[in-house]
């Protein structure tokens, strides 16, 4: 048989205790519903191969490819704040790992594959909707420019999965450049086996931070790693109104891309208390709350950390403590250079963190639409003297009358030219977001009637998210009020 995947498994070589060793559970008939042929390129995998029948096989999980190392891996993590001291995959196997054209290690998982040692109460399946929901999503994401896990193939099983009704199931092919999660390290650190967690992070050293190798305090230089990448991440969440949803510790990825797309939303009108996952009661992970819920994340990986970082455990927390307290700093100015770049802005002023403040508290008091508000701004760089189309997009637009001139006053101290900063600004404010209401009605025809057509329509928007197409121009609307989806659910 000729090798379709050039595996190459680390995880796999770690410790026994590091996974189950388990074989995705055939399906009755599978059916390629999308394959993502650039990305299988990118993988160095033949498309053609993967959308064959012996392709869609190893898609389904009907045959396990040669080479393959076919695991689930452990992990603990905190739910909504409650410590589970075993999760892992329950409808997920790890086939293995490829090394990528661009020469980065990425894992190819099945999702939605059966049932694994860590499946509890749950069946290891997965339905259609919320496979297409991560497949457009984390297609997005990618597009956006956000670090994230990305999808190769969705494919249906031919098989019903029982959830409040009857539903197609599905398989969803992800791929990271690892699945480790801050919920791997907790697994261990909890069962007091302080030799697994450094063999994790001396794996995740080698693996996403190579450059920690070389520090005088490698795991520290891990720490610090993994604080940077999620600062930086969660601030670019925030420029795109994006909110994760249930950003438990299981949930969050050391390599620092977004991963586990469930109730996840993108926002519509401005407002920092925004919450969409049905599960999520008290707004823990409110889009305004994800910055904190990120450190709070990050201190539970120092935790685990805390016996590498010196002999003595008071001496380990202090070191613990001073690395998370760079946490703020980081994402404070991520996150303000960012807004300052949206707001078109080439500088630095001292004044320029008020007047992004001002611009979102107009946006918030205004009930503006977040993604079109930057856009149509963008568009009026050029001729920032009419700023109309931005102004209607508010309810109350006094705010913003207030604000307008300040911005023009701004932009003008700058010797950029109009068109340029309009350029500037058109590449990184999106005209075209997975809006809730598109992605709920793609789904629905997919589930319900079985049409694909509007799926790979709004994924081939999507997939040029700076670029406004006129054929395209509802895809850039905001929900009608009795479209918009006010809920969005787990879906497991
Ligand atoms: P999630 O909410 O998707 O992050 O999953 C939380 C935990 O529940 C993980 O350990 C999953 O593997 C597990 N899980 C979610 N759905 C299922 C399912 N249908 N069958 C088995 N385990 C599941
Ligand atoms: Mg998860």
């Amino acid at each position: 048989m000729t090798m379709h995947f050039p595996f190459d498994n680390s995880y796999a070589a770690l410790p026994e205790t590091f996974f189950a060793r388990v074989a995705p559970t055939p399906v009755s008939a599978p059916r390629l519903v999308k394959l993502n042929q650039a990305l299988a390129v990118q993988l160095g995998l033949d498309p053609d191969w993967l959308a064959s029948p012996e392709g869609l096989e190893v898609l389904a999980g009907v045959r396990v490819p040669e080479g393959a190392a076919s695991i689930a891996m452990a992990y603990a993590g905190h739910q909504f704040g409650n410590f589970v001291p075993q999760l892992g995959d329950g409808r997920a196997i790890l086939l293995g790992e490829v090394v990528d054209r661009g020469g980065i290690r990425r894992d190819i998982q099945l999702k939605g594959s059966g049932r694994t040692p860590f499946s509890r109460m749950g069946d290891g399946r997965a339905a259609l909707g919320p496979v297409l929901r991560e497949y457009i999503i984390s297609e997005a994401m990618a597009a956006l420019g956000i670090p994230t896990t990305r999808s190769l193939a969705a494919v249906l099983t031919g098989d019903r999965v029982v959830r409040e009704e009857p539903l197609p199931g599905a398989v969803l092919t992800r791929i990271a450049s690892s699945h480790i999660r801050v919920g791997t390290f907790q697994f261990f650190a909890a069962r007091g086996d302080s030799a697994s967690v450094r063999a994790l992070a001396d794996h995740v050293i080698a693996r996403h931070y190579p450059a920690a190798a070389q520090a005088e305090f490698p795991y520290l230089a891990l720490l610090e790693g993994v604080i940077a990448r999620q600062a930086e991440l969660i601030a670019s969440w925030m420029m795109i109104g994006f909110i994760h949803g249930v950003m438990n510790t299981d949930n969050c990825s050391i390599a620092g891309e977004t991963i586990d797309y469930g109730p996840c939303a993108f926002m519509d009108v401005f407002d920092p208390k925004t919450v969409y996952s049905s599960i999520d009661q008290f707004g823990r992970y409110a889009y305004g709350n994800q910055p904190p819920i990120g450190l709070w994340n990050l201190t539970r990986l120092a935790e685990c950390l805390v016996p590498l970082l010196a002999e003595d455990a008071d001496k380990g927390v202090e070191i613990a403590q001073n690395a998370l307290g760079g946490y703020a700093e980081r994402f404070n100015a991520a996150y303000l250079a960012k807004l300052a770049a949206k707001l078109g802005l080439f500088t630095s002023q001292p004044d320029d963190p008020q007047l992004s403040q001002d611009f979102l508290a107009a946006m918030a008091k205004g009930r503006a639409d977040f993604t079109l508000t930057f856009r149509r701004l963008s568009d009026a760089a050029a001729d920032p003297d009419d700023l109309s189309e931005v102004r209607r997009l508010f309810e109350d637009p006094a705010a913003f009358d207030e604000w307008a001139p300040r911005w023009r006053a701004r932009i003008a101290a700058e010797p950029q030219d109009g068109v340029t900063r309009q350029a500037a600004m058109r590449a990184i404010n999106p005209v075209y977001i997975p809006r809730n209401h598109q992605v709920e009605a793609v789904i629905r025809a997919g589930v319900d009637q079985g049409d694909f057509g509007p799926f790979e329509q709004l994924l081939t928007v999507l997939a040029n998210p700076f670029r406004e197409l006129e054929e395209f121009a509802r895809y850039a609307e905001p929900p009608q009020p009795h479209e918009e989806v006010r809920q969005t659910f787990c879906g497991t």
